[in-house]
């Protein structure tokens, strides 16, 4: 796996919507046809959201056949056990296989599945597979890369603000980046169609960067990191220079996307303002 970073998740909200989801690292009793099961709750990397436990007989759980379970966006019933529960079966928080067999684990207590009702993702998910949708990976934009963005299916692990995590489930065909199986960031974005991968290098440097919407299509955001486009747009930039203007190719339609140094004092709030600085070098260049 290339990226091993653990997985973040906001923290609960109130909102009505999800008070019916489970929460990761949790003790739980799951009513199931036939039986009660106590189990707990993690993340296992290739199988998604499960629980591991036992069946409850009378007062005991049934520690001679464990069980795996599953889940899909149906609903049923379940409980988080009370402490004194916990205790009386003698279960440890959190039980010592999870992250011997499943790795890093989101924070305990963390609802599965709080992304599903964010206004940016609401309506993306296959009914059946309620984490699922579809991004577009990508190994840069047309500056960095002569590849095609892909889109393949991606199962959502987390979120943090506005940028999701998640898994790649397809093989994409001609990147070089992405694989299956990979870890990655996305954001949704004006003017696109589909959630698009970030890298985590791109969502450091964008805070420093305004990006203006693609004249042609609107697209707001760049595939690439501000300072690897700098480097291919100014190769012969001496030592020390501060870009503070330059523009990107828009790789959906090819329109041009100007980015600007947030502090540059060039820049008014809302538009783009070509006015060179006092400087003896050239200190942008229009593309397109
Ligand atoms: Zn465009």
């Amino acid at each position: 796996m290339p990226n091993s970073e653990s997985i973040t998740m906001e923290p609960p909200s109130e909102s009505e919507t999800v008070v019916n989801l489970l929460p990761v690292g949790t003790w739980i009793r799951l009513e199931l046809p036939g039986n009660a099961v106590v189990c707990f709750t993690y993340i296992d990397d290739e199988a998604g959201f499960s629980a591991q436990g036992w069946k409850v007989e009378g007062d005991y759980l049934d520690q001679s056949s464990r069980i795996i379970i599953r889940f899909s966006g149906k609903g049923f019933s379940w409980r988080r056990l009370e402490s004194d529960e916990i205790q009386a079966y003698g279960l440890k928080v959190p039980p010592s296989w999870v992250e011997e067999f499943y790795g890093p684990q989101p924070a305990a207590n963390s609802l599965w599945g709080i992304w599903r009702e964010h206004p940016k993702l609401k309506g993306r998910f296959l009914p059946d597979y309620p984490d699922d949708l579809q991004v577009l990976v990508h190994d840069g934009g047309p500056r960095i890369s002569r590849n095609p963005a892909e889109v393949v299916w991606v199962s959502v692990r987390g979120m943090k603000g506005e940028v999701f995590q998640g898994r790649v489930l397809n093989h994409p065909s001609n990147l070089k980046n992405i694989r299956y199986g990979d870890k990655i960031q996305f954001v949704v974005a004006d003017g696109a169609e589909f959630p698009i991968m970030v890298t985590e290098k791109y969502l450091r440097e964008r805070k420093a960067w305004v990006i203006h919407p693609c004249n042609k299509c609107g697209f707001s955001e760049l595939f690439d990191a501000p300072s690897d486009l700098i480097r291919v747009v100014f190769p012969k930039r001496p030592a020390g220079t501060i870009t503070t203007m330059f523009t990107a190719f828009c790789p959906f339609c090819g329109g041009v996307q100007v980015v600007e140094l947030r502090n540059n004092p060039a820049y008014c709030e809302g538009e783009a303002i070509p006015v060179p600085l006092t400087t003896k070098r050239p200190w942008w260049r229009f593309w397109g």
